[in-house]
């Protein structure tokens, strides 16, 4: 065996596969292709499970959904040039979310950069926007230390994403054994003598007892809970301080199900009015971004103090919040709850404040349940998800994954579909990115194996991703994708006249697709069950047989395609 000889080599492609394993890396997601075909097989032989991709693009987005389901990196492999730019998605996308992720790109040789070299480019500058660390190993001996640092870079402080550039010359590049071994064992001692303790809260101004003060004095306290809550594993703690407070609480999309939507405190149905109305705000893992309305009138009033926690400084001192606690969002609650054990309060349920939020939030429920209760057909968007929503139920626990995407599939969904259980509902995202819904697919059905994974895609977004079918299929994921097939980007042709005019007037709409296209023979083509759905009834046989199956499905819904609006709820933007 090499290991076992004193002439064995490693070269830079073993080397970093060991790395990675040694750092604790159990998934890479990527494309292989010149130089780094090597670097997968050999991170796989090392114990890095390598998923091999169609596009850069959707490994990308499966190694950033990797990283918020795990809190540990998604690893990222591309070739160099156009594979690093394509993997350019995918990182800018995990930094924009505060997600963990590492990516690996070959590159040219460096005795050739700057000579036109085949697929050149100068990786560093071209990812060092999107990334909290860019470096490169510029000899073999580099690439230990390398991996570790930039692995434990993109952890530290806020989540985001890093870059590791590894030329071709360094990944041939040999070394003897037992100097390879001992780069190893050294960049493994120097990150554990580094590693930080998980990071500690830094109060401002003894914050803590402020925000416990400050939400036993409100007259309409509100807990936000953000998808920093849930990446921080932060349930437990949110659990505790809801039904220990009786403060109602209002997860944002992804921080959905980290105290679960079920739960009598839940303010989802009653969103307008609790931001509107609530006079403390405990903001925990968000950012009072556009998907908060910026913590300002006219969607907030005013006079409402925030509390916010947030593990980035930066992001305090940018909001100036009435208190700001910069620290994990996991230990500073459960220091919050410490502090109100000491002196407790609880709201009970018939306090005007909590009385007015459960009401609304019942009425709103009732409305939609009624419009929910329909069997419209041709099939709007809300007969389906309905159906889908109970079957996603009937699952129990350990509850599926539910990733969504798309304008209408994704608004409306988001208020149909239930999460029970934290990090359990992936979408778009800060950035509102399409194309994300295959790859997390596969990377939620790699990170929680014991869960189903179901997909609820709008035709649009999921084009942007269909070609991962075939990877569905060749690793055998549970993966059901429900595709909301109404022919086009919103849908029908919604043009008015005086843009229907010039010479290429009879084009198809810049919103048109093939209509009634049939996705799900995609799935067939490569092994997979594929469905056409029209009916209710046709729907709720799919799910059931493709749930129980486990197995790779799509599920063609056909939908009226002037069901939707153009730009969902966000027209005022487009
Ligand atoms: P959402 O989209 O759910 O509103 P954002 O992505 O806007 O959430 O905000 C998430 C915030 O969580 C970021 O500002 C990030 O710095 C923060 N964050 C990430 N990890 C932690 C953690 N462990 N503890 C507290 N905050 C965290």
């Amino acid at each position: 065996m090499a290991s076992d000889s004193a002439a064995a080599t490693v070269d830079g492609s073993a080397l970093a596969g060991r790395a990675l394993a040694a750092a604790g890396a159990r998934h890479m997601f990527g494309v292989v292709g010149i130089p780094v075909t090597s670097l997968a097989s050999r991170a796989a032989a090392a114990g890095v499970r390598f998923l091999a991709f169609r596009n850069e693009q959707s490994a990308g987005y499966a190694a950033a959904a990797y990283g918020f389901l795990t809190g540990t990196p998604g690893l990222l492999l591309t070739v160099s040039g156009p594979g690093c730019v394509h993997g350019l998605a995918g990182l800018s996308h995990a930094t924009a979310n505060a997600w963990p992720l590492l990516m690996v790109s070959g590159s040219c040789a460096q005795a050739d950069a700057g000579r036109g070299d085949f697929q050149e480019l100068d990786q560093i500058e071209a990812t060092k926007p999107f990334s909290k660390l860019a470096v490169k190993a510029t000899t073999i001996a580099d690439i230990p230390r390398l991996v570790f640092q930039a692995l434990a870079a993109t952890v530290s402080g806020r989540p985001g994403g890093c870059y590791l550039d590894i030329p071709s010359d360094v990944l041939h590049q040999t070394l003897p054994e037992s100097e390879a071994a001992a780069l190893l064992a050294a960049a493994a001692a120097d990150s554990t003598a580094s590693a930080s303790s998980p990071p500690k809260h830094k109060t401002l101004d003894g914050g803590i007892e402020k925000a416990a003060d400050l939400l036993r004095r409100a007259e309409r306290p509100l807990v936000v809970i953000g998808k920093g809550a849930a990446y921080a594993r932060a349930e437990e703690a949110l659990r505790k301080l809801v039904d220990t407070t009786g403060v109602p609480f209002l997860p944002t999309p992804m921080g959905k199900g980290v105290v679960p939507d079920a739960h009598p405190l839940s303010a989802t149905a009653a969103r307008s009015l609790a931001i509107g109305q609530c006079d403390v705000a405990l903001v925990v893992g968000a950012r009072l971004n556009w998907l908060l309305h910026f913590g300002e009138p006219p969607k907030w009033s005013k006079d409402v103090k925030f509390i916010l926690v947030d593990v980035c400084e930066d992001e305090i001192e940018l909001r100036k919040p009435h208190v700001g606690i910069v620290g994990d969002a996991k230990r500073v609650v459960e220091l919050i709850n410490k502090e109100i054990k000491d002196n407790p309060f609880c709201l009970s349920r018939s306090h005007p404040w909590v009385e007015s939020i459960t009401k609304k939030a019942k009425d709103n429920v009732l409305k939609m349940e009624a419009q929910l209760a329909k069997d419209v057909v041709p099939l709007n968007f809300l007969t389906p998800l309905r159906i889908i929503r109970d079957a996603i139920l009937a699952e129990g626990s350990p509850a599926p994954v539910v990733v969504s995407e798309g304008a209408n599939t994704m608004d409306v969904g988001r208020a149909v579909l239930v999460q029970n259980e934290p990090r359990t509902r992936l979408d778009a995202g800060t950035w509102g990115t399409m194309g994300v819904g295959l790859g997390y697919c596969i990377a939620a059905a790699v990170a929680e194996p014991e869960r189903l994974v179901v997909a609820v895609e709008g035709d649009s977004g999921y084009g942007f991703s269909a070609m991962e079918v075939e990877t569905l299929v060749r690793y055998q994921l549970p993966v059901v994708v429900i595709v909301f097939n109404n022919n086009g980007v919103y849908g029908g042709d919604r043009r008015s006249p005086d843009e229907i005019t010039g010479p290429y007037k009879d084009d198809p709409a810049p919103t048109s697709f093939v209509p009634a296209a049939g996705y799900h023979k995609m799935m067939e083509a490569f092994g997979g069950k594929g469905y056409l759905v029209e009916t209710p009834d046709e729907l709720k046989s799919a799910l059931s047989e493709s749930f129980r199956a486990r197995k790779p499905a799509v599920i063609n819904v056909i939908i009226d395609p002037y069901a939707g609006s153009e730009s969902g709820r966000m027209q005022h933007k487009n």
